[in-house]
């Protein structure tokens, strides 16, 4: 499939010449048996490479391969992974079958991160990590999706704890030559540069391709010759750097992922924004549409219709902003070349109480889909960006969500997934998302399912131990401090993993509160606990890396020692063992700052049973049966709810976990039902073959429609959403609500649609004076709130056109119930509508009385 990219130059042995095309894939990332395959080659190699397939097979010796040619169980094991792909590309996707006449499209997704594996260190956390799955799944479905990035030259960052706790940054510069990536061509087998505007210069980019199943992700390398060396070190190091490099970062990622679709000639229709670091492509975009003599208004549509957008972050201080003269800097090349429209530019970006270019902003207003990434993520959001959008509740903000998921066959043991297999039809991969397949798991007898478990468990241990010998050698503790740790961790105690980035508001401290009530809980004689953290601090966040220092010191009390460890260099790889190996995972944020988090939903397939904060994923996935909340009054203060979160954590450790852990002997059962209705419960759910489904069906799709629809005959469409607009922007002021009269006599009785119990019912009239514009492009309605069992809720009446009146003026009635006897229970609004908008407040005027 892959014949035509040149990779490195390899000779192989004829016998096993396919090699270099598995290396170069990151399909290998997620087929167990290539991972495998490459291993046997030089085990030592393969994990001193930090399992680098690309670097093993070019440092590995003719001799080597002579012998492992006449290993006939190698050369089955190479025939068995070679027909395993070519059976991958071949086959038949979920989008050809779903969506055929949209094959010939592409999305392109980008992205300041991604993370697909451990030996393309481009990714800091939960962010890469999910659009690397985002892309696994894509190319799993079929989806024609081109992932756009970053090259970091430095990766983000090796962290070592030195002797005492303090976190060290190690950036090592990578040979990209040795990566799993591959420059691309142009036409006559040269790198393929681009070339970006930044303030005064032009920036040259290298394009790389990593290659991700079927699909194709492309990076941009600034470490050229011929840029100045500030501009060479803008592709150095993820999230390093002032807020000067991060702004130029952002530009080089959306306006040069445009570009290089353009060179690449990459027939383009969707362009999805993984968080609001790429939102320039927007900017990119309208440019290109006003070279070809689009007027701006038209192509600030057009930029709409096709641009999707996910925000991550539920604090606005999480956001970037650049001051404003920041800005004028960066994109005077743009601006000195399009002067007339700097205005209108500045303004998709401008907060409304500061001077600062808001790249949310500039996301929310260039693209007409978004979406929150859980469903109190969504409504998080919603609230967060209410005043954008006029005066409307919180459910009418058109913000919506689709919650986070893993790749299954990135994080699923590879011994759980035979032992799966062996309870499921053989599809079930493809057919994740199928709940029913699940309950088959019932019959996986409860001893397999805990074996396969206790395995997992001692593979974690052994690499607790040689990652804390590592950090004890290194640290130069006495040999005796170093060997000690062979009896360090038991895998017959209950382990509880906590690993994250080291944001503060994840409080990894939050369980050593009250030090000695943990102590009774980790020391109990029979039925001990012992508690595993990783993670890194971003190496500016100081408050983060006090926390590190704060799990250091607790580690090293003597009542803790060996119970409590922290390892270091969490990455991917750490990261499928411990979501792989413990038997909780614990996770307590500061709710609701967890826009979704999908370490626990690693934890859940593999059947270690989340115990945590019901915010982002937890909030929806807990269903009482398939886990632990931790608890607070989410209305009271901060330090209340930390102390109540606090005591929830203990409180069901010491009733709760323990006691089920324990209590029947070697094989509890009752541990086992749980972590059964874990997986059966989560595992089909927040995983990523349905959340890029549901990209597809409720965006791609959609959003690529709407924009077929804007561009056919000359831009049509566009054009009349466009004018629509701008005329409804010069003259919604005419519109009025002149008087609402509320008929407290016209009373009936009818069954309420909501509650379905019978009520009086009252008609209530207003008068509407529209000046220019017409009433039909409008809608009037009627806003009251109704007590249901859950709370008030917004119910929202249409009013009927009854009369018009002279001077424009238009008469309107509504039936609502009688009870809301005093205007002020209800309110009357009219709002711009169309039906070429994707949202019913995609104009943010909305006049009320
Ligand atoms: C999954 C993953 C994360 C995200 O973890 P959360 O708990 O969801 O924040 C971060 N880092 C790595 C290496 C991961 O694999």
């Amino acid at each position: 499939m892959n014949t035509k990219f040149p990779y490195a130059d390899l000779k192989l042995p004829k016998a096993i010449e396919r090699l270099p095309e598995i290396a170069y894939n990151l399909w290998f990332s997620w087929n167990s048996e290539a991972l495998e395959l490459f291993a046997r080659i030089d085990r030592n190699r393969w994990d001193q490479f930090v399992h680098n397939p690309v670097r093993l097979l070019m440092e590995t010796e003719p001799e080597v391969w002579e012998a492992l040619i006449h290993d006939e169980d190698f050369i089955h094991h190479y025939d068995r992974v070679i027909q395993q792909w070519d059976d991958y590309c071949h086959e038949q996707t979920w989008f050809q079958k779903t969506y055929p006449d949209f094959v010939s499209y592409k999305i392109a997704y980008l992205s300041a991160e991604f993370g697909f594996h451990e030996s393309l260190p481009i990714y800091s956390g939960g962010l890469g990590v999910l659009a690397g799955d985002h892309c696994k799944s894509a190319s799993d479905l079929g989806i024609p999706l081109v992932g756009i990035g970053l090259l970091y030259k430095k990766g983000y960052f090796n962290q070592k704890i030195d002797a005492e706790g303090r976190q060290q940054s190690d950036a090592l510069s990578y040979d990209f030559s040795k990566l799993p990536i591959l420059p691309v061509l142009n036409d006559h087998g040269e790198t393929l540069m681009i070339e970006v505007p930044l303030a005064d210069r032009i920036v040259k980019l290298q394009v790389w391709q990593v290659l991700v199943g079927r699909n194709i992700n492309y990076l941009l390398d600034a470490d050229i010759e011929g840029n100045s060396p500030w501009d060479r070190d803008l592709t150095g190091q993820l999230y390093g750097g002032n807020q000067d490099v991060r702004i130029a970062q952002e530009i080089l990622l959306g306006m040069g992922g445009v570009k290089v679709l353009r060179a690449l000639k990459v027939p383009t229709a969707v362009y999805h924004i993984n968080e609001g670091h790429a939102a320039f492509q927007a900017i990119e975009r309208i440019q290109e549409q006003l070279e070809a003599g689009i007027p701006f208004h038209v192509a600030v549509e057009v930029i709409r219709a096709s641009s999707v957008f996910t925000t991550h972050t539920p604090v606005p201080a999480g956001h970037d902003a650049f001051p404003l003269p920041m800005v004028d800097y960066y994109f005077s090349f743009l601006f000195s070349r399009w002067k007339e429209h700097k205005h209108a530019w500045m303004k998709l970006g401008l907060e409304s109480s500061k001077p600062l270019f808001n790249m949310t902003h500039l996301a929310l207003n260039t693209a007409a889909l978004r979406n929150g990434v859980s469903k109190l993520h969504g409504q998080v959001s919603r609230n967060m960006f209410r005043s954008f959008h006029g005066n409307i509740g919180e459910k009418e903000v058109p913000i919506g969500h689709i919650t986070n998921g893993v790749h299954l066959s990135t994080w699923l043991a590879p011994e759980l997934k035979e032992l799966y297999s062996r309870f499921m039809p053989g599809t079930w991969l493809r057919n994740q998302t199928n709940t029913d397949l699940w309950r088959s798991l019932d019959l996986i007898p409860s001893e397999s399912l805990w074996e396969v478990h206790m395995h997992l468990k001692e593979k974690l241990i052994r690499l607790a131990r040689a990652n804390l010998r590592e950090q004890r050698r290194r640290n130069d503790l006495p040999a005796d401090k170093v060997e000690e740790v062979r009896g360090l961790l038991n895998p017959q105690v209950l382990t509880i993993g906590f690993a994250r980035r080291f944001a503060t508001y994840k409080r990894a401290n939050l369980i050593f509160n009250d030090l000695d009530r943990l102590d009774r809980l980790i020391n109990d004689p029979d039925r001990p606990v012992q508690l595993l953290f990783a993670g890194k601090a971003h190496p500016a966040d100081h408050p983060g890396q006090e926390m590190i220092k704060e799990i250091y010191r607790v580690s090293q009390m003597d009542r803790f020692r060996g119970k409590i460890v922290l390892l270091e260099n969490y990455d991917m790889n750490l990261a499928r063992y411990l979501v792989q190996g413990v038997d909780v995972w614990l996770n307590n944020p500061r709710r609701p700052y967890e826009a979704s988090g999908t370490s626990g939903q690693k934890a859940a397939l593999n059947g270690v049973i989340n115990f945590s904060v019901l915010d982002g994923w937890w909030e929806e996935g807990y269903d009482g049966s398939n886990g632990w909340s931790i608890e607070a009054n989410n209305d009271a203060d901060w330090q209340t709810q930390e102390r109540e979160n606090t005591e929830s954590i203990y409180r069901k450790l010491e009733q709760e976990i323990v006691p089920l852990y324990y209590n029947q002997g070697k094989l509890p059962h009752q541990w086992v039902a749980r972590m059964k209705r874990s997986i059966q419960t989560l595992a089909p759910v927040y995983n990523t073959d349905r959340m890029v489904m549901d990209y597809t069906n409720h965006t791609y799709i959609p959003s690529l429609k709407r924009t077929l629809a804007f561009l056919a005959e000359d831009y049509d469409m566009a054009t009349k959403v466009a004018d629509f607009k701008q005329f409804i922007f010069a003259n919604w002021h005419y519109v009025r609500i002149l008087e609402v009269n509320d008929n407290v006599n016209k009373t009936a009785e009818a069954k309420s649609p909501l509650t379905d119990s019978r009520q009086q019912l009252k008609e209530v009239t207003a008068t509407v004076r529209f000046g220019p514009v017409w009433y039909k492009d409008t809608r009037v309605e009627l806003v009251y709130y109704e007590e249901r069992p859950d709370g008030w809720h917004q119910v929202v009446v249409a009013m009927e056109p009854t009369k018009e009146l002279e001077e424009r003026t238009v008469q309107y009635r509504a039936v609502i119930p009688s009870h809301l006897r005093h205007r002020a229970h209800f309110s009357v609004r009219v709002h711009p509508v169309s039906p070429n908008f994707a949202t019913s407040f995609e104009v943010p005027l909305v006049t009320t009385l």
